[in-house]
């Protein structure tokens, strides 16, 4: 069995093996073709890859025979002229938004995987790729955002004076948002919190952060579906409204992540409540490419209103390709180690488990995946 790792497109710096895993596979007892250059923008050179027991190649090269094809973005289908029938693509596919994409590999006879879909369950943890993502992309916000506010975060007594500490909002206490939490406080900002879930509020508490939640109507009782919020009654949101509205004309950071999936992001800040904000104060909306949960936001661009910078966040994992590369790369790892049988050489996946159902998307010519078919 041979797998290949492929070059990104343009606009994707990360990569899909790292030297570490290469090796692993290799233990697994496969060959990894790795594409020249693909570790480039992720600061690993192509001799790492040789030393782990990689070969090198162009595109051609790396897809003969391949039984396997890993990659980050899914690769324009164009591109995979010579992936041989019955090979098997693991990546980020993103099969809503790139639906031609997925017909075009089904039409290859490619088995496609989208990680993106794999369910939240125990088992599934290691191999969760939004996950990783999420967590350095919540990271990543915090320093942007402390990049762009003009002032300091932790409170400073100087001989010149008092500091005083940025106040910090984080607006949706999932992956990304529990670490926007610890980064704001590892900063030393004084750092609030809220999310629809009632589980959260231990969560921000544990971090040593103030819990801000809506009392007068119920939120989400526990995890919810998944782990993940639905949309939420009018009645809510009217109250959340009200409660954004007192607590964020005090804040100079507000962090928002706030996603439901398969919806647009829900709205939580208008233009008004940005209005009341000091001047200098600085907004991260890390929902901007689902429809954004500021009023205003531009999806990968920086715009001032009313004297708020609004950061509109896109794929912030990408800025930190080293490490990101690195977690998602052990994802696809720990995926195809959980299904690999060792007697066939080969990944063995079982129609009857769950996390294939949920993340195969094309298999012997036809789109298989009910989510894409409904
Ligand atoms: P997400 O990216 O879907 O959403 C981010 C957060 O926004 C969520 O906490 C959500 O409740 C919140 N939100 C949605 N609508 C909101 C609103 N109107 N106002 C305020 N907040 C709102 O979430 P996520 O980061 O993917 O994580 C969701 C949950 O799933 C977390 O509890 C996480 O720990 C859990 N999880 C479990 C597993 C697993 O068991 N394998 C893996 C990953 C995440």
């Amino acid at each position: 069995m041979k797998i290949a790792v492929l070059k990104e497109a343009a606009d994707e710096p990360r990569v899909a093996a790292i030297p570490e895993t290469v090796k692993k596979l290799t233990a697994l007892g496969v060959r990894v073709a790795v594409e020249r250059g693909a570790g480039a923008r992720a600061s690993i050179d192509d001799c790492e890859y040789e030393a782990a027991g990689a070969s090198l190649g162009d595109r051609t090269e790396v897809l003969k025979d391949a039984g396997i094809i890993l990659s980050v973005q899914g690769p324009a289908p164009s591109t995979l002229k010579d992936a041989a029938r019955g090979a098997i693509l693991i990546g980020a596919l993103d099969p809503t938004r790139r639906r031609d994409d997925i017909d075009a590999y089904s039409k290859a006879g490619l088995q496609a995987l989208a990680m993106e879909w794999a369910p939240r369950i125990t088992r599934a943890q290691s191999m969760d790729i939004l996950s990783s993502q999420s967590n350095l992309a919540g990271y990543k916000a915090v320093v942007d955002a402390a990049a762009a506010y003009g002032r300091a975060f932790p409170m400073m007594m100087t001989a010149a004076g008092t500091v005083s500490a940025a106040k910090l909002f984080v607006m949706g206490v999932g992956v990304a948002g529990l670490q926007a939490i610890a980064t704001g406080r590892r900063l030393g900002a004084q750092v609030s919190a809220t999310d629809v879930r009632s589980a959260t509020r231990e969560q921000i508490q544990s971090l040593g952060a103030k819990p801000v939640f809506v009392d007068s109507v119920a939120g989400i009782e526990g995890e919810g579906s998944g782990g993940y919020a639905g949309e939420m009654s009018p009645e809510y949101q009217a109250a959340q409204a009200e409660l954004v509205s007192g607590h964020i004309a005090k804040q100079d950071i507000v962090i928002t992540t706030a996603l439901i999936p398969g919806r647009p992001a829900p709205r939580l800040i208008s233009d008004a409540q940005v209005a009341t904000m000091r001047a200098g104060s600085v907004i991260v909306d890390l929902a901007a490419e689902a429809g954004g949960n500021v009023e205003g936001v531009e999806p990968g661009k920086t715009v001032v209103r009313h004297g708020v910078t609004l950061i509109g966040a896109v794929q912030l994992a990408r800025s930190l390709a080293a490490d990101s590369s690195a977690l998602f790369a052990r994802n696809l790892y720990n995926f195809i180690a959980a299904f690999w049988d060792k007697e066939g050489a080969a990944l063995a996946l079982p129609d009857d488990d769950e996390i294939v159902t949920a993340i195969r998307l094309t298999n012997d010519g036809k789109v298989v995946s009910e989510r894409l078919k409904s």
